[in-house]
């Protein structure tokens, strides 16, 4: 196995672009396990999937093979040969990823298949469980937090920024739904390991986080 950096937490934390820079930084590969999930989703959709039905979703799962690759301040995910980058990055589809994300069957598959690409590279994952169910046995734990407020006001304006049109008082409260059925559900729910270094990121810069965290990394 390469060398593993968890980057957990819930979303709007700071996660991606934290783990983007980080991977770039030392050379390591870049997995983002939250596309997966989104991905799932919108090929579910696609397929005209009904996506509580996790059978049908994780059997579509068996099929996919994933590429990350990191350009400037793109993250592009390719699947099956597919460029996803954009169709996956919208605010609905991080809510259907939530609700493919629910089913034991699909993340049993989408597990072993972020374990595979983390078995063969020295890799960051990020997500909601790589440190306490996907890569116990991490080099290293990281656990990104921020107060809801401050999440919703950095998601609202990577969205916006984007060109949807969302507002503030929809991305706080699905944020919150997010975090609701992501720290409840009954498999891989989200919470901290009991090893992971915990950063609260509000009201802190990108720099200031990076060198909190490489001040952990020998
Ligand atoms: O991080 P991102 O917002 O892209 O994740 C979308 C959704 O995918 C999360 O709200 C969560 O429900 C699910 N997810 C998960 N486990 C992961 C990564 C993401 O359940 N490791």
């Amino acid at each position: 196995m390469g060398r593993i950096i968890a980057i957990d937490g819930p979303s709007g934390a700071g996660k991606s672009t934290i783990s983007r820079l980080l991977s770039q930084k030392l050379g390591f590969m870049y997995i983002d396990t939250g596309a997966m999930y989104r991905t799932a989703a919108l090929l579910a959709l696609e397929a005209g999937i009904d996506l509580s039905d996790g059978e049908k979703v994780a059997a579509l799962c068996e099929s996919l093979s994933f590429s990350f690759r990191v350009e400037g301040d793109t993250v592009f995910v390719t699947c099956n040969g597919r460029d996803v980058t954009r169709a996956i990055r919208t605010h609905e589809m991080g809510m259907h990823a939530s609700d493919v994300s629910k089913d034991p069957r699909v993340r049993a598959v989408l597990t072993e298949l972020q374990r595979e690409l983390g078995r063969k590279h020295d890799a960051i994952l990020e997500g909601r469980d790589i440190g306490t169910v996907v890569f116990p046995q991490a080099t290293y734990k990281f656990y990104l937090d921020a107060s809801v407020e401050e999440r919703a006001r950095r998601r609202h304006k990577e969205l916006t920024t984007k060109g949807e049109n969302v507002s503030l008082e929809e991305v706080e409260e699905a944020i919150r739904k997010r975090d609701y059925n992501d720290s409840t559900r009954q498999v891989a729910p989200l919470k901290p390991a009991e090893d992971a270094i915990i950063i609260d990121t509000t009201g802190k810069d990108i720099p200031t986080v990076i060198q909190e965290i490489l001040g952990y990394i020998k």
